[in-house]
């Protein structure tokens, strides 16, 4: 019997996306529905997504949304990508706005009632449209509750259904003040410190962790990490209780959009039997950033949310030294105003070796990948990582840190070994070390070249990490389906 499952997300490539998260919920239910399930994707019709010329129709359905004492609208709206339908929910007040969750000044205050208002839409959605899902498939803080009412106020509908809930960074977990608890129309029994609280506060994400029946995270790496205080970010202790249940499901690349061969944002197409169009890339970026290095220099290339998790105390420190040497860097990305700054300072100190763009900007982010010779990634922890992938695909080596995703897709050089260049320890010298030693290898060309090649042909596809997800759908199936049929609203606590 094929799966029914629905992925809700918050984002999704080609609608909306702030990271890594919308390349999954993009790509994951096309491959999903290659292995035979049925698949819809729910997310919030954003302004972003009618600013890109998404075409969304009204399915003519409005749901009444409890929300605390108010009752809300919401409109369903419909579109599709790559033959999966995917459903909109619409209400303007929430959802049109410049940004998805946070503004460079910090988050929308009303988040809490964003996302439970979208979490409870799909719910009802799924009713009015019939869908009857085997599984609900939910991603980060912004769909945690989603688990929860289906253990609890609509566990007589649901109770077929099972829940699956990815993390894809422990680090948001979506924390409110308790007096907005009302807002969810929980049942009060959740609110304690085995549920939904967390240190006097609701914890959205733990919401997702206590009442899921799997529980995911985006590599093995991570998922080990996070039951450590060290990466845990306060919930190891609850994700361990729950280890039974957690899994590390590597993300797969969709070498559909990241893919040298076919790229329309690239200067010149290349392959791993022929990188000549390589270097026309490098040239277009160079000029793009108005560098001027010479075309045989190293070029290093960031592509990154600019966050503290990514690495960028440590890379500040060793920039004088990277800058030092011949070679150039180009830097994409947006995030915290901090680091705004650091690089437009940098940039201003190293004119034609460091090019800096503040922005989001999905071309360019190809163009990078196409041009540069090595991708710098010097996180201080990655669930996953993406650009690592992609880097590899594009014959960009990268140089990363030994941690959660990094550590599980890129193996060190070592004399040849490897598909990458790691380095452990999280500081400016083991990083600015790891540089060197990249860009040793880069000038003995021949030994370059066997490794961008090498790197070429790794597959991240999403062919493997599909079908474990597939077989955990089943596994979450199997095991809720031996619960017993719940008459009557929440009763019990987190197992
Ligand atoms: P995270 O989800 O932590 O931000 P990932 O490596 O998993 O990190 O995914 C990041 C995704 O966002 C990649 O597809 C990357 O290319 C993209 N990205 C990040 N910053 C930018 C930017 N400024 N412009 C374009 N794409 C970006």
């Amino acid at each position: 019997m094929a799966l029914n499952v629905i992925i809700a997300s918050p984002e999704a490539i080609p609608f909306a996306k702030t990271g890594g998260l919308a390349d999954v919920a993009g790509a994951l239910p096309a491959a999903l529905k290659k292995l035979g399930c049925r698949v819809a994707l729910f997310m919030p019709l954003y302004r972003e997504v009618r600013d890109k010329g998404f075409k969304a129709e009204s399915t003519g359905i409005s749901l009444n949304i409890p929300l605390g004492r108010r009752t809300i609208t919401a409109e369903l709206f419909r579109g599709e990508n790559r033959g999966i339908p995917v459903y909109f929910i619409k209400r303007d007040e929430y959802f049109d706005r410049t940004y998805l969750y946070t503004t460079p000044d910090g988050d929308y205050f009303d988040n809490l009632e964003r996302f439970t208002f979208f979490s409870r839409a799909l719910i009802e959605a799924a009713v009015a449209l019939n869908l009857r899902p085997d599984v609900i498939h939910c991603n980060d803080w912004q769909t945690g509750l989603v688990p929860a009412y289906i253990k609890s106020i609509y566990a007589p509908s649901f109770h077929q259904t099972a829940t699956l809930f990815t993390i894809h960074n422990i680090a948001y977990q979506g924390l409110f003040p308790t007096s907005f608890f009302d807002v969810t129309g929980l049942p009060s029994g959740i609110y304690n410190p085995e549920g939904i609280e967390y240190w006097g506060k609701m914890n959205l994400l733990k919401s997702g962790i206590v009442y899921s029946d799997i529980v995911t995270t985006v590599s093995e790496g991570y998922s080990r990490e996070i039951q450590t205080p060290e990466f845990g970010c306060g919930l190891d202790g609850i994700l361990k209780k729950r280890s039974g249940s957690l899994f590390g499901v590597l993300n797969g690349v969709d070498y559909s959009e990241w893919n040298p061969e076919t790229d329309p944002f690239i200067a010149k197409n290349y392959s791993s039997a022929d990188l000549g169009g390589k270097s026309a890339c490098k040239k277009d970026i160079l000029k793009e950033y108005s560098l001027d290095i010479t075309p045989a220099e190293p070029l290093i290339g960031i592509i990154s949310r600019l966050a503290d998790q990514k690495g960028f105390d440590i890379l500040s420190e060793a920039m004088d030294e990277i800058m030092g040497l011949p070679l150039g860097m180009v830097v994409l990305g947006t995030g915290e105003k901090k680091y705004h700054q650091l690089f437009e300072k940098l940039s201003k100190k190293y004119p034609g070796k460091l090019g800096v763009k503040v922005k989001f900007d999905n071309s360019l982010a190809h163009k990078i990948e196409a041009g540069c010779d090595i991708f710098l990634m010097p996180s201080r922890y990655e669930p996953c990582g993406l650009n690592q992938m992609y880097s590899l695909r594009y014959g960009t080596i990268p140089v990363v840190r030994k941690t959660g995703g990094l550590d599980d897709t890129i193996r060190d050089y070592a004399g040849g070994a490897g598909n990458g260049f790691k380095f452990a320890e999280y500081s400016p010298p083991a990083l600015v070390n790891k540089v060197k030693e990249a860009l040793g290898v880069y000038n003995e060309r021949k030994a370059w070249e066997k490794l961008e090649k090498k790197a070429m042909q790794e597959d991240f596809s999403w062919n493997m990490s599909a079908k474990r997800y597939v077989e955990l759908y089943n596994l979450a199936v199997k095991n809720k389906r031996k619960e017993p049929v719940p008459e009557t609203p929440f009763k019990k606590t987190a197992n």
